[in-house]
């Protein structure tokens, strides 16, 4: 807003310090944002709300000129599944399933856009059931990140805790439009995970449910926020309050992912299979992995409504497939594998040093069977790979160039020190 003083304190535009002005759009007083800007009539605008007021024009500016376009072709599943290999291990059934969705996704918001509307295709959320560490938040990260859309994560059991439902649920958006850089087109068709979608299930099926009477607000909450609502997200956060600006966002083409452990779902997926719950020929030296491997596969959604969501929430998340434990094996390849993998991430660390560590066989499966002993999937290895490493971290920086560390079993379980390395030319 320009800025004239040719009329000195009373003006018809310019700042003011009067003490008891307040600006006209959020109501707040000169004492609470500072100077003002004013315009003709006794108005008066804060640099709060010129900041919104900018984001808004930008906004609009940005719709106006946009492509429309989200990709220049829709990334078919085959490449996305080629895309989340390089990342996750394993989960070959749950790679298939999401990228079809997404793709699918995808395709119906280009017929929106490209106003063929004979046609509506619905909106399919979907629904990640597995262990804790099998690869969930990774593989709707991954996917997102193929997409390159803006994408958030939450946690559904924290929407229970605030008490104040409305609020937290638009947090989550929030974080959206945070990812988005405040761009409401692109945070409008990103990917939102939602975790631990079971545990505001309202069921005693469920153990490790101790609140009961939230749990079905929650999901009320989050069942609007998936049919598709224009939600008021507050852009400061925290708690909504009358006087407080909001960005506005329509939650109808954010693919919306919610995961969950579902401790307890094979016992349901068991009985409706007819088997009984400790089974087939597994009562002793019963291998559980293998098991879930078997049994969690066959989930559908009678065992998630038999476990506690609220048949609407179900509904609007028609696609639900499982991803499957880790065994010791899938973790050895969850440590060396993937791009990103944490044995490689090492290896760069030494050679940033002109240097060079080596994992014995021996010593990747020692770090795999701590990892399942922990029972925390593939999310316990780093812990143990850095404690492990720490001593040699440690003296790494004053090692002579061209050394070779060894990192065998013994290290791993804390049995010996690492060997003080040998030349790499050695
Ligand atoms: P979940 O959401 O299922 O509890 P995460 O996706 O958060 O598990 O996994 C935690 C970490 O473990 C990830 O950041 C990744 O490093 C690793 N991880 C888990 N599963 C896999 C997998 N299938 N492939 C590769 N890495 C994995």
């Amino acid at each position: 807003m320009p800025a004239g003083n040719e009329n000195g304190s009373s003006n018809r535009r310019g700042s003011t310090t009067k003490k008891n002005a307040f600006c006209s759009f959020c109501r707040k007083s000169y004492r609470d944002v500072g100077p003002l800007v004013e315009g003709p009539g006794d108005v008066y605008i804060c640099g709060d709300c010129i900041e919104l007021c900018q984001s808004i024009l930008e906004q609009e500016q940005r719709r106006r000129g946009s492509t429309k376009q989200l990709f220049n072709k829709i990334p078919t599943p085959r490449e996305m599944v080629a895309h989340m290999d390089e990342y996750v291990i394993g989960q070959g059934s749950a790679k298939k399933v999401l990228s079809v969705a997404v793709h699918n996704h995808y395709k119906r918001l280009s017929i929106g856009w490209e106003g063929n509307s004979d046609v509506e295709i619905d909106k399919s959320n979907v629904m990640l059931i597995g262990p804790t560490g099998s690869g969930k938040t990774l593989l709707a990260r991954t996917l997102a990140r193929t997409l390159n859309v803006p994408f958030a994560i939450g946690d559904a059991t924290t929407l229970t805790e605030a008490g104040y439902v409305g609020e937290d649920v638009e947090n989550l958006l929030l974080k959206l439009l945070h990812a988005a850089d405040f761009d409401v087109e692109a945070a409008q068709r990103g990917v939102v995970y939602i975790d631990e979608i079971d545990k505001i299930g309202k069921t005693s099926n469920n153990v490790s449910i101790t609140r009961d009477v939230s749990g079905e607000g929650v999901q009320q909450a989050l069942l609007k926020m998936l049919e598709g609502t224009v939600a008021n997200v507050p852009p400061q956060g925290g708690r909504k309050h009358p006087e407080q600006q909001y960005i506005q966002i329509d939650t109808s083409n954010i693919l919306f992912i919610c995961g969950g452990t579902f401790v307890g779902i094979e016992d349901i997926i068991r009985r409706r299979l007819g088997r009984k719950t400790i089974g087939f020929g597994m009562e002793s030296g019963r291998n559980e992995e293998g098991d879930l491997q078997e049994i969690l596969p066959q989930v559908c959604t009678d065992d998630i409504l038999e476990f506690g969501l609220i048949p609407e929430l179900v509904g609007r998340m028609p696609i639900s497939t499982a991803l499957t434990p880790l065994d010791e094996a899938g973790l050895i390849q969850v440590l060396t594998e993937p791009k990103n993998a944490l044995i490689k991430q090492f290896k760069s660390l030494f050679d940033m040093e002109d240097s060079e560590v080596v994992f014995t066989d021996d010593a990747l499966k020692a770090i795999a069977h701590k990892a399942a002993e922990k029972g925390t999937g593939a999310r316990g290895l780093r812990s143990i790979v850095e404690s492990a490493m720490l001593d040699v971290m440690y003296e790494l920086p004053d090692q002579p160039k061209n050394s070779r560390f060894v990192i065998d079993e013994k290290v791993i379980n804390g049995e010996s020190l690492f060997k003080m390395p040998e030349t790499k030319s050695a």
